[in-house]
């Protein structure tokens, strides 16, 4: 009986000492906003969190992405504490650390941290081959698709159509389509032509390129001047040609970086084990998908961040010597 009591009591202490698996004894999900399925966020997020989920038995973190409308909604979500990270273009990251442009009513978001910074998302006009057009100007009295609300598309669009002097009206019809629908449509001949601000190359440009031998073209003119030479986060950019199928012309445009961002209230171990993820297998970060295969490391801790490195992010990036 009491050989029967001791045994049991020393299970109990070995239970008690034994250490839990880290994985269980901090088990943490995180969940990346990124956009729609079809482009690129919701491809370079689940790239993010394979890499991640590949050593959660040591740090417990478990990742997934969520599809959702685009950089402004991952902005607002973070902001509510409803997502852990998420994908901003460059343009809606400096907005929303500024409290201007579509962020002017709700204030900076003092809060907002750059983890860093991605592909480069050159806005891309594409339009049905039956309209002829040969740049976006010819695009005007069409039924063109602006992009949801809550895209950083539809936002960087708004920004144009202000420089332009056009307005929403200035279209037959301004649809307010998803990126997942606007090829569908397109080929349908339910709408003329569209804008997306995104990474190349993109399955969402993709199909209606190879379906309906839908035709990129250019976005250039005094007004993206104006705009390039004025606003920090505007770069110029060339979608090359031939990589798209019935497009072997470049097109020449301006555009964004995508970055990913965090709140402050995110904690520093988190941020810096996915920093970590990411930048200790950058290789396989990069073949995850062909628009991510051109980053480098020096280039995505700086460019395209106006909000404050998260401290997490600045731990590992100091560790590397990549900042002071
Ligand atoms: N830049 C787009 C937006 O914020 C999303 C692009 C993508 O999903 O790859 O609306």
């Amino acid at each position: 009986m009491s050989l029967k009591i001791s045994l049991a009591a020393v299970a109990a202490a070995a239970a008690f000492a034994l250490p839990a698996t880290p994985a269980l004894a901090q088990q943490k999900f995180i969940t990346i906003g990124t956009g729609g399925v079809t482009g690129v966020y919701y491809a370079a997020g689940g790239a993010i969190c394979r890499l991640v989920n590949k050593d959660r038995a040591k740090h417990g973190i478990r990742c997934s992405v969520e599809s959702t409308g685009g950089s402004v909604f991952n902005v607002n979500t973070i902001k509510a504490g409803e997502l852990d990270l998420g994908f901003a273009q460059s343009d809606v990251q400096f907005n929303a650390a500024k409290g201007v442009g579509q962020f002017k009513d709700s204030g900076a978001f003092g809060d907002l941290r750059a983890v860093f910074s991605v592909h480069p998302e050159p806005f891309t006009v594409v339009a049905r081959k039956e309209v002829g057009a040969k740049s976006f100007g010819d695009l005007k009295g069409k039924r063109f698709n602006v992009g949801n609300p809550g895209s950083g598309t539809r936002s960087s669009m708004e920004e144009l159509l202000g420089a332009m002097g056009w307005k929403l009206g200035d279209f037959s019809l301004a649809a307010e389509l998803k990126a997942d629908e606007h090829g569908p449509a397109l080929c349908d001949g339910k709408i003329d032509g569209f804008f997306y601000a995104v990474g190349h190359p993109s399955a969402n440009i993709q199909d209606p390129t190879t379906t309906c031998g839908a035709q990129l073209m250019s976005l250039t003119g005094p007004a993206v001047d104006k705009l390039v030479a004025e606003k920090p986060y505007y770069a110029k950019a060339t979608i090359p040609g031939g990589l798209y199928p019935n497009n072997p012309n470049p097109a020449q445009t301006y555009g964004v970086l995508a970055t990913v961002v965090a709140s402050s209230k995110a904690p520093a171990d988190t941020v810096y084990q996915v920093v970590k993820a990411v930048f200790d297998n950058f290789d396989e970060f990069k073949k995850l998908h062909p628009a991510l295969a051109n980053l480098t490391p020096e280039a995505m801790v700086k460019d395209g961040l106006s909000a404050p490195l998260h401290d997490g992010a600045a731990r590992y990036y100091k560790e590397k010597g990549w900042i002071k």
